[in-house]
């Protein structure tokens, strides 16, 4: 079966490198699946997972959103944070997870503290759902 080469980068580094046969990412427009010879995109992505399928299997990387850059033998991923499944601490996912509930529910708040809390509490769920050891 035909593949593509999939990057994810972050600032800290490559997360992952891969040929895969399919890439299945949430874009804020909508879901993207990407196969090979796929033409030319960028599009902006949520705090989401993005699935990799190859040999009938799915690697899942967790995303902070991001962007995906589709060229016609690469697709790459770039974000702020990214994770695969067996890297993530769930212990400390759910103690983000905590935190940003508490924060949620207290009533003293701007907008901006507001806005950072559901982010934050929204890359803790998405780790949790990426994690292989749920
Ligand atoms: P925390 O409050 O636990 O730091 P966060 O969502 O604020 O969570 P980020 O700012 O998105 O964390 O990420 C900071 C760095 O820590 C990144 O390198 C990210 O990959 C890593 N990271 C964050 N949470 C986890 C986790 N649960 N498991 C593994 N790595 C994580």
């Amino acid at each position: 079966m035909k593949t593509i080469k999939v990057n994810v980068v972050t600032p800290d580094g490559p997360v992952y490198d891969s040929e895969v046969e399919m890439v299945i990412a949430k874009g804020i427009a909508g879901e993207l699946g990407i196969l090979p010879d796929h033409i030319p995109l960028v599009a902006p992505l949520e705090i989401s997972a993005v699935r990799l399928l190859k040999d009938g299997k799915e690697d899942l990387v967790a995303v902070s959103g991001g962007f995906l850059e589709v060229r016609p033998d690469q697709v790459t991923i770039l974000a702020q944070s990214a994770e695969k499944g067996s890297e993530i601490d769930v212990a400390r996912a759910l103690r983000a997870k905590e935190r940003a509930e508490q924060r949620l529910q207290e009533q003293r708040q701007d907008h901006i503290d507001f806005k950072r809390a559901e982010f934050a509490l929204q890359r803790a769920i998405n780790r949790l759902a990426v994690s292989d050891k749920k």
